[in-house]
């Protein structure tokens, strides 16, 4: 362990140590310790929440931001301290007991308590749940060979960053924004890696085919092998991986893979809680679950989203931060909910692409500008209004007027993008 893993743990409490609190009530027991929660504090204090708070999550740090994981922290170009949301001052002083390294098994919405995986148990009077997002595992052989990692957590990343630097060769699974990232940071850090991706087009969730060729373009002149339309058919290695494979028969040499190939929500055990979950928990725009008292927002909530009408799940920082802040208000019994035009970002090889709205359910799209020369937007449309954007090198006037476009679905004739 270093040092800085350890300024990281000073205040971990064991799970042994949770029996003095059993069934102790809390005012609020919040689960999972992420942006989100770290934000729901803050507001849930600032507007005049009172009580006790309980923050019990599995990872035995504070909660810390994950975009610097896939990109400078796994350069190396910043440390553990400096991906913190807050310092340990900040809960000491929001008085908040922070029961970290603590495995959360069963929620009893009846008695309104948590149980852990020691068998401690804690009451609640209010219960939010913020347990994020797990990533998705590949099902071929050698998944579990050492040298094969997933990347979500600080500790994955450190292990990625120790590894990469014991070798030349990576494979990077998924062409996703976590693949991407990692792998334009791995080439940064002097491998040779190779981008493995199942579909045709980079970034297939975004349906451009403008970043698509412009990112192949791109990451091929940095160095990186570009394999579409293949998948991995095993990882090979005697005890640990030296060779991935693929369904075409290809085999690539890799002391290091990263498997990016999206997430689940985090909510095996709210099984026979009563607590309804659809690929997600189910929440309203006030982030209330189907019981009393139990809320839910960031990675984990499939929350209403009124501007578009239905039901979403939103996997990015900005909605852990906005939502996070948005349940706090509501925990505290101040107005709040959601009400916003969703944003996402993503950085690799010095590009940052931006996406506002909600772009999965498009039916029509006009590509404006160049992401070559660094200037372009995608506008995506549903029925003839504006549904959100894809840009790069926007000024603030602009994205905030895109903003506004897309919070009003405004008319394609109505503003100057007209198909050609
Ligand atoms: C490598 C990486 C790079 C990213 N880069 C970007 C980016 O560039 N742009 C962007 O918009 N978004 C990015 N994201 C996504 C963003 O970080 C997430 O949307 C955000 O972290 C979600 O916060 P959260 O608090 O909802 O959940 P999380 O951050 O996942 O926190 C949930 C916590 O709950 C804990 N937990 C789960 N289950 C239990 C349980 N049963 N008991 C106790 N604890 C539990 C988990 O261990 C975890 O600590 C990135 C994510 C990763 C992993």
């Amino acid at each position: 362990m270093t040092s800085k893993a350890d300024f990281l743990r000073r205040k971990t409490r064991r799970p042994s140590d949770t029996n003095v609190l059993e069934m102790q009530k809390f005012e609020l027991v919040i689960v999972g310790g992420g942006l989100t929660t770290a934000r729901a504090i803050k507001e849930y204090r600032a507007t005049g929440g009172g009580g006790r708070i309980a923050l019990l999550t599995r990872e035995r740090t504070l909660p810390y931001h994950r975009p610097p994981l896939s990109k400078r922290y796994l350069r190396g170009e910043s440390t553990a301290e400096q991906t913190l949301v807050e310092p340990q001052e900040f809960y000491d002083e929001h008085e908040v007991e922070l029961l970290l390294g603590n495995e959360v098994t069963a929620v009893d919405t009846r008695r309104e308590a948590v149980s852990m995986s020691d068998g401690a148990r804690l009451g609640y009077r209010k219960l939010l749940l913020a347990t994020g997002a797990i990533p998705r595992s590949l099902d071929v052989a050698g998944a579990d060979l050492p040298g094969v990692f997933a990347l979500r957590s600080l500790e994955n990343a450190t292990a990625i960053r120790e590894s990469a630097a014991q070798t030349r060769d990576a494979v990077v699974v998924g062409s996703g924004f976590i693949g991407m990232e990692v792998a334009a940071s791995l080439t940064e850090l002097g491998l040779d890696v190779s981008l493995v991706s199942r579909d045709t087009d980079l970034f297939a969730q975004l349906r451009s085919p403008e970043i698509s060729e412009h990112l192949v373009k791109l990451y091929r002149e940095r160095g990186v092998e570009i394999i579409r339309g293949d998948q991995v058919a095993a990882f090979r290695g005697r005890s640990r991986l030296d060779t991935v494979e693929l369904h075409t028969g290809r085999e690539l040499g890799a002391g290091l893979a990263v498997v990016g190939v999206g997430v689940q929500p985090a909510v095996s055990f709210l099984e026979g809680s009563g607590i309804a979950t659809d690929d997600g928990i189910l929440v309203d725009e006030r982030f209330r679950t189907n019981l009393p008292n139990v809320y839910a927002a960031g990675d984990v909530a499939r929350f209403y989203d009124p501007l578009f009408g239905r039901s979403r799940r939103i996997e990015h920082w900005s909605n852990a931060n906005y939502q996070g802040a948005e349940v706090g208000k509501v925990l505290a019994g101040a107005d709040g909910g959601y009400d916003t035009v969703s944003t996402f970002f993503t950085e690799s090889f010095g590009l940052t692409l931006k996406v506002f709205g909600d772009v999965s359910q498009h039916d029509d799209r006009v590509a404006r500008g160049s992401f070559a020369h660094g200037d372009a937007i995608v506008f995506y449309f549903e029925r003839g209004r504006l549904v959100g954007t894809l840009h790069t090198g926007q000024t603030d006037e602009t994205e905030a007027e895109l903003k506004r476009l897309i919070g009003t679905r405004a008319r394609a004739e109505s503003f100057a993008v007209q198909h050609q």
